[in-house]
């Protein structure tokens, strides 16, 4: 399978370094507030590349750090008279409760940096020894770019024309301007911890670097993140795992491409920012996936809100095709002579895996994955149509289970498609007016009722079935008229 690898700006052949394993971080959130759908994406994308190695074989162990010590926390706390403790706490578990509403896995080990100081002490102590970091007079220790020959291998930057074109903020303690904050000294207010070097809290750039080596160990096989991570976080924590143990920090890096919406850079000042939260207050997590997945996470994505519409109408697609699926499937004969649809069917699940698989081996190339599965949907929509309440029950079960568990590769809950859809009481009532039903459970008067409007429809009056269908209208829900037969289901919302 071929992953494209933002170090050598082309795709490779994915050789884990141990077999069969593979070990992957992607740098988590700075827990300050409520993360936006940018994030998100960024998250969302290494879920899915995540899912499809497990769905591939390869066992994954998959970490993300928490920064739960940074200025933007700082800051905030301040402003709000509490901890900075009480604030990353606060957006730690807020950030976990959206992973969890998106479908997004939980990492095997998350750590925070406030719980890592030990293990980026020792980096930074090894720095300084080996001659790449310095103490300042101020109390920062700095790594030193100079002191890496390969410093801006990653993103493709020459240090010299890097200090020529950029403004930099001019800082006396540093050798260079480039050189960043291994460690920063304690001002008043902020937390800190003791070390070596005076009291102070870690920089943000030597977490990742530490955790990686402490929990997964070098080199991880995939090292991840939004585009806008290359330079200058991915570049430094390349430097200081180079430097620190004499190996690369990672045999492969990937990053997303940004998204924007409307067009534009996503800002809070230009009133185009979105968090996770509200968008998922209005639309369900699989139409947001769907509108995601659709874009190749390389590709810069272009956000807009209409395009939720449409996404959440291809989730009721789906959803209700593998429903349709189930339904035939249990209302139909087992075991009879395969029809040239059945094959025709067992041909198009074959094909549709096949092709999945062939988009997602080349760089997860999820747009191409949604356009198999949703060529098996629309098989499968036109064999229910053709066989007409006679579908073979094994095919008909395979086309819906393959569907579900693609979907479940690209973490669609479609949680509409398992559920029964719930019945009201007001069923039975209806259904002792209607179709003189005397019965008691609503699952029967269903029944009762679809089969009195079939009679009058039958016999063409039109009175009565009118009658049953307004009255199942007014308890909330339609009739569906499937291939398969009638059947009642929640109107959409
Ligand atoms: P941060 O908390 O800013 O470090 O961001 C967390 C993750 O989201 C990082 O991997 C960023 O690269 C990523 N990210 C930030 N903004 C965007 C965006 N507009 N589109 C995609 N990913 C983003
Ligand atoms: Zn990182």
């Amino acid at each position: 399978m071929l992953v494209y690898n933002s170090q050598s700006h082309r795709k490779q052949e994915l050789v884990p370094v141990e077999e069969g394993k593979v070990r992957m971080y992607v740098c988590g959130p700075t827990v300050y507030d409520q993360i936006h759908i940018g994030n998100a994406r960024t998250f969302l994308s290494f879920d899915v590349i995540r899912r499809y190695l497990i769905y591939k074989g390869y066992q994954v162990t998959f970490a993300q750090n928490l920064t739960d010590v940074d200025d933007k926390i700082i800051k905030r706390a301040n402003e709000e008279g509490r901890s900075a403790a009480e604030v990353a706490e606060e957006y730690s578990c807020a950030f976990i409760e959206q992973m969890h509403r998106f479908n997004i896995m939980d990492p095997d080990v998350r750590p925070r940096a406030t719980r890592e100081i030990e293990a980026m002490q020792e980096m930074i102590s090894s720095l300084i020894e080996q001659g790449n970091a310095y103490v300042a007079d101020n109390g920062d220790v700095y790594f030193s770019v100079r002191s890496d020959g390969d410093y801006g291998v990653l993103s493709g930057r020459d240090l010299d024309q890097l200090r020529a074109g950029e403004r930099v903020e001019v800082n006396e303690d540093k050798r260079d301007p480039f050189d960043f904050a291994l460690w920063k000294a304690a001002k008043p207010g902020e937390p800190s911890w003791p070390s070596p070097w005076g009291d102070g809290r870690p920089g943000w750039h030597t977490e990742c670097c530490a955790m990686i080596h402490h929990y997964l160990g070098t080199p991880i096989d995939i090292h991840g993140g939004g585009q806008d991570l290359v330079f200058p976080h991915h570049e430094n924590e390349c430097a200081q795992a180079s430097c620190a143990w004499h190996a690369p920090l990672a045999n492969c890096w990937m990053h997303t491409g940004m998204l924007r919406v409307d067009g534009e850079k996503m800002s809070k000042s230009l009133g185009n920012f979105y968090t996770l939260k509200e968008v998922l207050d209005k639309y369900s997590a699989d139409a947001v996936r769907l509108l995601m997945l659709q874009t190749h996470y390389r590709s810069s994505l272009d956000f807009r809100f209409e395009l939720l519409d449409g996404a959440t109408n291809n989730a009721e697609r789906l959803a209700s095709c593998i429903k349709n699926l189930r339904w035939a499937a249990e209302n139909s004969p087992m075991g009879s002579e395969l029809t040239e649809a059945d094959r025709a069917l067992s041909a198009s699940i074959q094909e549709a895996q096949a092709e999945f698989a062939r988009q997602m081996d080349d760089d997860f190339n999820s747009s191409g994955a949604l356009a198999a599965l949703f060529g098996l949907v629309t098989s499968a929509n036109t064999y229910l149509a053709q066989v007409a309440g006679a579908a073979a029950a094994a095919v008909t079960l395979r086309a819906a289970d393959t569907l579900q568990e693609l979907c479940a590769v690209l973490g669609l809950e479609l949680s509409a498609a398992n559920e029964e859809d719930e019945l009201p009481a007001g069923l039975v009532e209806l259904a002792r007016e209607q179709a003189g039903f005397e019965g008691g459970s609503a699952s029967a008067a269903a029944e009762a009722l679809l089969a009195a409007r079939q009679v009058a429809r039958t016999e063409k009056n039109w009175a009565v079935a009118d009658a049953i269908r307004d009255g199942i209208a007014a308890l909330g829900l339609m009739v569906e008229d499937t291939a398969a037969g009638a059947r009642l289901r929640s109107k959409r919302a």
